[in-house]
């Protein structure tokens, strides 16, 4: 059962993790539009900060979330990367059992790309294989990494592509892999996702390697629908599909869990090299936060703002990244300016 959201007299409260680099200005953007359109949400901000050599900010984040049931979040750093330091990130997915993060990924008509028309849902395992941060230098010059499958886990995430390409329409969903090197742990991954794929006989499932699968992404996206993988393939296929439709600042990423849900920028970049200097792409996390909306059931002000989105978007206001010249505060302004007309 799902955890009720925290809701008081018509409002939600969310918690709100702006993480480092970009992501404090991000979200000033998303407060800015949620309030400008009146939006029924509260927000509880916590901050964690990177130089904590204890996770006591992380502790208090992970409760916050277990209290409202949903979150929208930036990049949180992780201070050090010396063995035995593990990513904060990854902690609060898995404390969380956030075990899948679905990227919807389709093209912006207004934006140049390769391709054109490119509709792809990534379904990505987020809480072990290559993540389980389980490694150790067992003699001197000697590392050793441990990638974790499961077939539980394996078994949930194959299971949620499925009810996702049935809810949805979808015809086809694609397992991701290297089963042909790793024959035991992505053996499992495929075997259990191809066991799961006899109870979908409407819905048709292929396999494809990793590295052809990159190849197969640039050269010809469009046979691709859902793609179901592991962690680490999860976030370099996810790369690779949002690099094709305009890169970092766009798109945005859900991750679920039987209990809560974490809203946040589809490649989860922190973007120190952008920040502070009013050129970071904004479009990303409100397209986070608008999916929260959807999530939350606000499903008027998640179109309004979405149109508002899109408008500015297809308008041709784009910052850098999309090879414009608007700056952040232009593109929040513009949406704002959407927002207004739509609701005068
Ligand atoms: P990581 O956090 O994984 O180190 P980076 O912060 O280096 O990733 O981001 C990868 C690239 O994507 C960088 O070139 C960064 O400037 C760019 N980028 C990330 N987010 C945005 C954004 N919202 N707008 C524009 N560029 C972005
Ligand atoms: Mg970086």
């Amino acid at each position: 059962m799902p955890i009720p959201k925290a809701h008081y007299g018509g409002r939600h409260t969310v918690t709100l993790l702006p993480g480092a680099g970009i992501g404090p200005e991000l979200m000033t953007y998303v407060k800015e539009v949620f309030s400008f359109a009146g939006v029924p949400v509260d927000f509880e901000d916590v901050d964690i900060d990177p130089n904590a050599d204890d996770n006591v900010d992380l502790d208090y984040a992970i409760t916050s979330i277990r209290r409202n049931g949903v979150a929208l979040k930036g990049n949180i750093e992780t201070r050090s990367t010396e063995a035995g330091v593990l990513s904060r990130n990854v902690a609060l997915r898995n404390e969380l059992d956030l075990y899948v993060n679905v990227l919807h990924c389709v093209s912006y008509p207004g934006v140049n790309s390769r391709h054109k028309n490119i509709d792809i849902v990534i379904v990505r395992q987020n809480t072990e294989g290559e993540y389980a941060m389980l490694e150790h230098e067992s003699v001197k010059g000697v590392v050793e990494s441990m990638k974790v499958i499961t077939t539980t886990n394996s078994e949930r995430v194959a299971r949620y592509a499925f009810e996702y390409a049935k809810r949805n329409g979808r015809k086809k969903v694609t397992t991701v892999h290297k089963a042909n090197i790793m024959k035991l742990s992505d053996g499992l991954f495929l075997e259990t996702s191809k066991r799961v794929a006899k109870d979908y006989p409407d819905i048709t499932h292929n396999n494809m390697i990793i590295d052809n699968t990159c190849m197969q992404l640039v050269s010809n996206p469009h046979q691709f629908d859902i793609v179901l993988t592991t962690n680490l393939y999860g976030a370099i296929v996810s790369n690779v599909v949002c690099g094709l439709l305009g890169g970092a600042g766009l798109l945005a990423g859900k991750n679920f869990g039987d209990h809560y849900t974490v809203f946040e920028p589809g490649t989860r970049n922190t973007g120190t090299g952008i920040a502070g200097k009013n050129i970071a792409n904004p479009i990303a996390m409100l397209n986070a936060a608008v999916d929260m909306l959807r999530h939350l059931g606000h499903k008027h002000h998640a179109v309004l703002i979405q149109n508002a989105i899109n408008k500015t978007i297809n308008q041709g206001v784009h910052t850098r990244d999309l090879g414009g010249d608007a700056t952040s505060r232009q593109v929040v302004d513009t949406i704002m300016k959407y927002i207004k007309q739509a609701s005068d």
